[in-house]
């Protein structure tokens, strides 16, 4: 198996090498054959160069000598061709003999892969009308070079190498650094999923990328593992709570009933009240515990009708004034008498949602002060609220009071509770497509809030 940063390297390095071949290639062929183009019209011009300097000649002596332009030879043994002059009934007057030039120093320096098959050409030699005589011009090669122009074409030839060869390694150094750009935040995930699927939930990606998805990806298994964490806190607290919430009543049961036994203690009602009282919150714990469980199994069946969450909640109002009293803790209800506040739902589980809230409210505030209970409209939704100005929520418990068993601040307050409640609270809500809301101080007070559809 390859790494990602190798693969992607391979890659990249293969594709530029593809690019730079092709590159390479097309500008040979174009610059050889741009090059040839030239050399053929410098060669076209020698040739019209030489007859018309052999025409002049010819104009200039009437008559055709053995010393008639031999002053072009010089310069054809130079640039590699040879010169045949012939009169006008082809007989040589004077020529260059091919064999000469293959000899020549001139000729060696040239490209040899130039040097082929011995051509000439014969070119007539008009003076008015009339033909005074012939050139032939020979060469072994199709399209004369001369050093400087060998050495132009080399030339050309090593730069393009060069830089060939640059932009590769420009590519190699960009490739690997790209690589190591995508590979690096990859790895440091997968290492991170793997630390997640040993238990180890404290770990954290923090190589960042510029890349959205790779960015995305980060900060995505971050949010995992610090949801992990949180949810192996509460699953740890969720035993040892419930064995706690389970073994508290059964050792004061134990306790009181051995003592009673024993005749420590004296069988009385008000001891027997007392335990009594224990086995009924030891019994509505269990209930709770049935409940949450029903809610997870998704085999709880809700009894939807429409109901006027204005007399819902006067109930429930009524049945609280009492208890808010007894503790000096003033309960008010707003709502507007004309409204019935319809909505569609559960009656008995709205009931309970208001039943915890309410008790809960009553549970965390002090003497003296008070609690609102009120229904409004917006839009297109009831919103019911439940507040207080009691001993707040404080803010790193925020989060988790809606989760199983999670108890604020437990040394905070002695009131009884199992961090049910709210977890029972949700689950109806969720039930309810409503929304629930909760906004708190420490000090201050809480408020709930829930958002229900309209009855359509
Ligand atoms: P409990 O049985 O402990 O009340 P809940 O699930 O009803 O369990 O509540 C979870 C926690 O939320 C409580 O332990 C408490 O810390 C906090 N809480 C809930 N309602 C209030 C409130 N009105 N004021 C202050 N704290 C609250």
């Amino acid at each position: 198996m390859q790494t990602i940063r190798r693969k992607i390297s391979i890659f990249f390095i293969l594709c530029s090498i593809c690019a730079i071949l092709l590159c390479t290639l097309f500008v040979n062929l174009t610059i050889n054959n741009k090059f040839n183009e030239y050399m053929i019209n410098t060669q076209n011009k020698r040739y019209e160069r030489i007859i018309s300097f052999l025409q002049e000649t010819y104009k200039r002596e009437g008559k055709w000598t053995e010393n008639s332009g031999v002053e072009l030879i010089h310069e054809a043994y130079m640039s590699n061709y040879c010169l045949t002059l012939l009169d006008n009934n082809k007989k040589v007057i004077w020529g260059m003999d091919p064999n000469d030039i293959r000899n020549n120093l001139h000729f060696k320096n040239m490209n040899v892969k130039e040097a082929g098959i011995y051509n000439s050409k014969t070119f007539e030699i008009k003076v008015g009308d009339k033909i005074a005589g012939y050139v032939d011009i020979g060469q072994y090669s199709s399209v004369l070079l001369t050093e400087d122009d060998v050495n132009f074409k080399i030339s050309v030839i090593k730069s393009i190498i060069a830089s060939g060869l640059v932009t590769l390694a420009i590519i190699i150094i960009i490739s690997l650094y790209i690589s190591k750009q995508l590979a690096a935040p990859i790895k440091d995930v997968a290492n991170m999923s793997m630390n997640l699927s040993e238990g180890r939930f404290d770990t954290k990606s923090t190589i960042k990328s510029d890349i959205k998805e790779l960015e995305n990806l980060r900060k995505s298994i971050n949010v995992l593992a610090e949801k992990l964490k949180n949810q192996d806190i509460i699953r740890r607290r969720l035993v040892s709570d419930i064995s706690h919430e389970i073994r508290t009543p059964l050792n004061i049961l134990q306790n009181n009933i051995e003592a009673m036994i024993d005749g420590v203690f004296p069988v009385t009602n008000e001891r027997l009240n007392y335990l009594n009282e224990e086995v009924v919150r030891f019994g509505k714990l269990l209930n709770n515990l049935n409940l949450l469980k029903e809610f997870e199994e998704e085999s709880i069946k809700l009894n939807f009708e429409k109901i006027s969450l204005k007399d819902l909640i006067e109930d429930i109002y009524n049945d609280f004034y009492m208890a808010a009293e007894n503790k000096g803790i003033d309960l008010i209800l707003k709502l507007d008498n004309y409204s019935e506040y319809y909505i569609t739902g559960d009656k008995d589980k709205l009931k309970q949602v208001f039943i915890n809230l309410i008790s809960n409210a009553i549970k965390f505030t002090e003497k003296g002060k008070n609690i609102c209970i009120s229904l409004k409209y917006e839009r297109d939704k009831v919103i019911a609220e439940v507040k207080d100005n009691g001993i707040g929520i404080k803010e790193e418990d925020l989060p988790f009071i809606f989760e199983r068993l999670y108890r604020g601040d437990k040394s905070r307050h002695e009131t009884q509770g199992n961090g049910i409640g709210l977890t029972i609270v949700k689950n109806i809500l969720q039930l309810h497509l409503a929304n629930i809301e909760v906004v708190s101080k420490e000090g201050k007070g809480t408020s709930f809030k829930i958002y229900f559809n309209i009855y359509k």
